[in-house]
């Protein structure tokens, strides 16, 4: 692509690093907010920046949040002894949107993943196992998605804890194989959280 502007090319290439948006789009984006008042692209430019600066991780359920303990861990109307296990934030934000879970999250950051070299270590599993041992914990919820990545992530947090007298659940599988949580209907998702299921049976029906 050739640029009659340094200008618009450093700002196309920027916004083509993005997933998923190609430098066709990236011109049109920068395309869209030359047109518009200059204050919009301040504005743009300030979100990005703060979100970047002041972001920060719940040092309890490591969700993202905008202080070091998230708005869920410090409700104390929720149940703290009920965790669900989940991947990232997009995840707590499907299961909020069900209104149906009253407990609290465990944020992994990921899945293990062997091919794209993620090992348990890099995930926040020893923090989960801790709460566990502490007995801080009566039920945990895996709500990973239905991947072999998943399924090997559940699998190996449930056999370090499966001595403990912590019940162990896995979210009802009305969702199909291989979706991802964030793109559940929240009437589906709700009802596979109320439904739960022993996480035993879910992996000896397999
Ligand atoms: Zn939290």
């Amino acid at each position: 692509m050739e640029f009659s502007s340094k200008l618009i090319e450093k700002a196309v290439n920027e916004i083509a690093q993005l997933p998923g948006i190609g430098k066709r789009s990236a011109l049109r984006l920068v395309l869209h907010l030359l047109k518009q008042p200059k204050e919009q692209t301040t504005f743009l430019s300030q979100a990005l920046t703060q979100m970047r600066e002041n972001i920060q991780y719940c040092t309890n359920c490591h969700n993202i949040s905008d202080s070091l303990v998230c708005e869920i861990c410090s409700n104390t109307n929720r149940d703290h002894q009920v965790v669900c296990v989940v991947e990232d934030i997009r995840d707590v934000m499907a299961i909020e949107n069900t209104g149906q879970y009253r407990g609290i999250y465990h944020v992994l950051g990921g899945k293990i993943s062997p091919i794209d070299g993620v090992g348990p270590s890099q995930l926040k599993i020893t923090t989960l196992l801790e709460k566990v041992k502490q007995n801080q914990v009566s039920e945990i919820i895996f709500a990973l998605s239905a991947t072999m990545e998943g399924d090997t992530t559940n699998f190996y947090i449930y056999k370090q804890i499966a001595h403990s007298n912590v019940q162990i659940s896995t979210i009802a599988r009305g969702i199909a194989v291989g979706d991802e949580l964030e793109y559940a209907d929240e009437v589906t998702l709700g009802r596979s959280i109320l439904q739960r299921v022993p996480f035993e049976k879910s992996f000896k029906n397999n």
